[in-house]
């Protein structure tokens, strides 16, 4: 069974902010200077990964 996860790549991440303010799932959050994704509210919308400004944000299979 194949199932889809998001991946930020934290080298990337400026911690802006958008991401969180798009999530409609209350998925993401910063805590400090970290971007958190809790992968069980998370459903791979895509929509953060489309908004982030630094391409940060991946969807991948797995
Ligand atoms: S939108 Fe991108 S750069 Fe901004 S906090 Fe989210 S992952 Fe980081
Ligand atoms: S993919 Fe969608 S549900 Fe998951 S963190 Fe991004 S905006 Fe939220």
């Amino acid at each position: 069974m194949q199932s889809k996860r998001l991946i930020i790549n934290r080298f990337k991440c400026a911690y802006c902010g958008a991401c969180i303010s798009v999530c409609k799932n209350n998925a993401n959050e910063l805590v400090e200077t970290f971007l958190r994704i809790d992968e069980n509210k998370c459903n791979c919308c895509g929509l953060c990964v489309k908004v982030c400004p630094m391409n940060a944000l991946s969807i991948e299979e797995v």
